[in-house]
């Protein structure tokens, strides 16, 4: 690398091995233009070199002079001159060494995108991406603009929003609010997005766990009035004293306690038992869902389907969220049959719902 006092100062530059390196002479052709830096650094190069790795390069290598002198000299300004060196011979070998293209990333990002060199490009994005901090990451993210870098845009705007606190407080957001309140509107924007989505994720999960209670629920009073689990049973079936611990025990035994409620409770729905509601809507679910009311054993099966059907036509706000709640089961029931590993649900289980109108929450 050249040494960095190098202003005023002409420095010997070595093109690779791979430059039009003649194997008879086993000389350099003569270097026939050269790079002129901010800091007055002269890079020699070859034109035939820059002109095949830059189309921008050989535009101007290509474009008439007006004046001759300026022939050979092609000026490459406001980035640092190491920036430059490495810039160049990139253009020569693209075997440069990860640190430099790390070390120079945003410049060699800002120079790759104006002298459309893609493979520069790509790796400088990358280099910066890796590089990004808090306190960069404003500045980055007008650079990732500016150089048309999506990716980097994005990983920035995702930066920002998840630290928005602290990026507030550095230099380059007062910039932004300062000098450019289109990026500061965007940023905003962009954060407010993700906390929506971020929202709308968890309340489809929380729904999503209330849908897979219920499925869970139905298939357990199914198997109650079916075969009987520990201590509720069909009326010609002992409750089954043998059997192991029934696969859903907690809900399951919840299940039977509500069941025994419902058979004695002195209130019942019109006299306002909460429980006794929640144990009939959970007989009318069923039976909105079960596709064999002629042999089902759940009480009241056939009686609520007989009555749905009589509801079908209605269209009031309760019928058609409860048409609603239905589907949202059946769709629940599939899920639940597809390989959605145990863990996973019982965590989702744990949460609560509170926003359905039909079954606020789902407690036994
Ligand atoms: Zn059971
Ligand atoms: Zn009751
Ligand atoms: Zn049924």
């Amino acid at each position: 690398m050249s040494p960095t006092n190098f202003s005023d100062q002409v420095i010997e530059y070595q093109p690779p091995a791979t430059a039009n390196f003649n194997l008879v002479s086993g000389e350099f052709p003569e270097a026939d233009v050269e790079i002129v830096t901010s800091g007055g650094l002269r890079i020699p190069a070859h034109r035939s070199i820059l002109a095949s790795a830059s189309p921008v390069l050989e535009s101007i290598i290509d474009r008439p002079r007006k004046h001759r002198s300026s022939e050979r000299t092609i000026p490459i300004l406001g980035v640092p001159c190491d920036a430059v060196s490495v810039f160049i011979r990139f253009l020569y070998t693209p075997k440069c060494p990860e640190e430099e293209i790390s070390m120079y990333g945003i410049h060699l990002l800002a120079l790759s995108h104006v002298f459309l060199v893609p493979q520069l490009k790509q790796r400088s994005t990358k280099a910066v991406a890796e590089r990004l901090t808090i306190d960069n990451v404003v500045d980055v993210l007008q650079l990732a603009r500016l150089c048309d870098a999506p990716d980097l845009h994005l990983k920035c705007m995702k930066l920002i929003s998840a630290n928005f606190k602290s990026v507030e407080k550095t230099e380059g957001w007062k910039f932004v609010q300062d000098h450019d309140p289109w990026l500061e509107l965007q940023i905003l924007q962009f954060i407010n997005e993700t906390e929506l989505r971020r929202k709308r994720t968890r309340r489809h999960r929380e729904e999503q766990s209330l849908y897979l209670q219920l499925n869970e629920a139905m298939e357990c009073l199914e198997h109650i009035c079916t075969e009987g689990c520990t201590t509720v049973g069909p009326y010609d079936m002992e409750p089954t004293k043998n059997r192991g611990p029934c696969g859903k025990f907690a809900t399951c035994q919840g299940l039977q306690f509500l069941i025994r409620h419902f058979a004695t409770c002195q209130r019942r729905i019109n006299g306002g038992c909460s429980r006794c509601k929640r144990m009939w809507q959970l007989l009318k679910l069923h039976s909105a869902i079960c596709d064999q009311p002629d042999v089902c054993r759940v009480p009241l099966c056939r009686q609520f389907k007989m009555k749905a059907q009589q509801e079908m036509q209605k269209r009031s706000e309760d019928a058609i969220r409860w048409r609603l709640l239905v589907r949202k089961v059946i769709s629940a029931k599939a899920i639940s049959s597809l390989s959605l590993p145990k863990r996973k649900r019982e965590e989702e289980a744990r949460e609560r719902s509170d926003d359905h109108g039909v079954i606020r929450s789902f407690r036994l």
